[in-house]
């Protein structure tokens, strides 16, 4: 049987609760255990596949095709393993059960309430992954903090289970914050006090209080946390700001908050924590041999969390070259041909983002243009894919007016193309194709230099595709179309065997990359971006030395 553990939130949203249930989960599954998270999430959409970046960060794929919370990668990235459609259940998602059972008439003759009938639907989401038996803990993040109004079904259910199963079998830790005053040259834990005070009134007596501080908790004031909140104060744990993400799961090491939870669970015959692997990447990350700079085109780059997973995968593929990857935001929407070299004549690589609609996708083509022109190492996923293969039937083919008809349904010559299946879908959310397809590498290409076997795997997000009509065309022409669908012969790969670096790909290969397992595109993509930074640099002396002899 599995055993469950309740990650809550107080005092304020972004304190990172994810990170915080990632890292714990980290340290149980390095003693051994076998581990996954699940989060709750308190809003009504179904999933946030039809939420705008901006309100709620990327979407992050599963291998099933769940368009889920972006927390889901972060469970992912630090457990090396998959999530799926189970894992992230929304508010939507529930009461659309329930309704749906309804009209079936499965509550015949009864009032269908929120206590018992929605309390239940979730407490069913939550047992159901450890019913499994795959599992020896589930960690359910719940969404949102404490006090909120759209987050009361969900207390209410842990506070059912908790009452339900026996002591060791769960228990509830609580995120919340300790602010530093700066006048009074003090840590405030009032806001957290009332916060487990909140808790308290719902039914909830948290076991664990993970503190999130910008300075560290002495002795005293753990105690007296500990003591205003009811736990023993070696359940005070001190979250302190960290350098980096991946730097939390030791930090909650040193705080002993696993053992905390082994303890309280009452199991025992764990191993000591394996994390060889995970130290050596965070060293790898400290101490860097190289730097260089990478251009981020996309539009949503005022928010950070619009492409989390991108950004992750870079760390990952970083570290593995010991190389610093500096990112340069750049929005698509201001690039023009008149500002394109400025803009981007500094950069050692190029990755055109991902995204959705008409705003910023000529700046996008410009700055394809620009890297393919100037040797730059270039990376297009998906819909950077997809301006990848515009910008050379445009600028090489000819084809003045090629475009997608997501962009211009009317276009002369639409290279991109929505996809069959695509065309009866009326309905928006979850319709796209998504989720895990296989897909083949051709031989001596760059794609399969870079994955090293073929067929390959990787995750979709998308409606448009690469139009077959033009294949021919395009590989007279020199793009090449190196990776495609066995069962539909779908473009998923191009690459331009002419450039040093050139690659698109219809999928989304930073879903899947992990600190232990970094993504072989992004790996290979560094490596190409340092040998340009090398070169670069070369030529520059060579410049320098010539104009000290003359
Ligand atoms: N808008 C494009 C499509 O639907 C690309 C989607 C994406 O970049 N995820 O095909």
């Amino acid at each position: 049987m599995a055993k469950y553990i309740f990650v809550t939130g107080g005092v304020t949203s972004s304190l990172g609760k994810g990170i915080i249930a990632a890292s714990l989960a980290k340290l149980l599954q390095a003693r051994g255990l076998r581990v996954t998270i699940q989060k709750l999430d308190p809003y009504i959409n179904v999933d946030p596949g039809t939420l705008n970046p901006y309100e709620h960060g990327e979407c992050f794929v599963t291998e099933d095709g769940a368009e889920t919370d972006l927390d889901l990668g972060h469970y992912e990235r630090f457990l090396n393993i998959f999530t799926s459609q189970a894992n992230n259940v929304t508010t939507g998602r529930i009461y659309q059960t329930v309704i749906n059972r309804e009209r079936e008439g499965a509550y015949l003759g009864k009032t269908v309430q929120v206590i018992p009938h929605i309390t239940d639907e979730i407490k069913r989401r939550i047992l159901a992954i450890g019913e499994t038996g795959e599992y020896d803990i589930v960690l359910t993040e719940i969404g949102g903090t404490v006090g909120d109004i759209e987050g009361l079904p969900f207390i209410e259910a842990v506070r059912q289970l908790q009452w339900e199963m026996p002591e060791e079998d769960c228990l509830v830790v609580h995120l919340t914050l300790i602010p530093y005053l700066k006048a009074a040259n003090e840590l405030k834990t009032k806001p957290t006090q009332h916060s487990v005070k909140l808790m308290s009134e719902n039914g909830i007596h948290p076991d664990i209080i993970v503190c999130r501080t910008e300075r560290p908790l002495n002795a005293d004031l753990k105690k007296k946390i500990a003591q205003f909140c009811n736990v023993k104060t070696e359940a005070v744990i001190e979250a302190m700001d960290a350098s980096s993400i991946y730097r939390v799961p030791i930090k909650m090491l040193q705080e002993n908050l696993d053992l905390i939870v082994l303890k309280k669970l009452q199991i025992n015959g764990y191993a000591a924590p394996e994390l060889t692997k995970w130290k050596e990447f965070l060293e790898k990350l400290k101490h860097p041999t190289s730097k260089i700079n990478i251009g981020l085109i996309g539009k949503y780059i005022e928010l950070q969390d619009a492409y989390k997973s991108i950004l992750e995968s870079f760390v990952h593929a970083g570290a593995m070259n010991e190389c610093k990857v500096q990112i340069v935001n750049i929005h698509s929407e201001y690039i023009t041909d008149e500002n394109v070299s400025e803009k981007l004549g500094g950069l050692d690589g190029l990755l055109v983002a991902p995204g959705f609609g008409m705003r910023g996708v000529e700046g996008k083509i410009i700055a394809v243009k620009y890297a393919r022109e100037n040797q730059l190492p270039f990376f297009g996923i998906c819909l950077g894919m997809q301006m990848a293969v515009i910008e050379y039937a445009r600028n090489v083919m000819g084809l003045k007016d090629a475009h997608s008809t997501e962009m211009d349904a009317d276009t002369k010559n639409p290279v991109i193309d929505l996809m069959e299946e695509q065309k009866k879908v009326t309905v928006k959310g979850g319709t796209m194709r998504l989720g895990a397809y296989p897909c083949t590498l051709k031989e001596g290409t760059l794609a399969y230099k870079i994955y090293g076997h073929s067929p390959i795997s990787e995750r979709h997000r998308h409606r448009w595709e690469f139009n077959n009509k033009y294949l021919e065309q395009f590989e007279n022409a020199g793009m090449i179309a190196s990776g495609k669908n066995p069962a539909t012969g779908l473009v998923e790969v191009v690459e331009l065997p002419n450039h040093p670096f050139f690659i698109g790909v219809q999928y989304h290969p930073e879903l899947k990359s992990t600190v232990e397992n970094p993504q072989p595109i992004f790996v290979n993509f560094i490596k190409a971006a340092k040998e340009f930074a090398e070169q670069r640099s070369k030529a520059k002396t060579a410049v320098l030395q010539n104009e000290t002899i003359s």
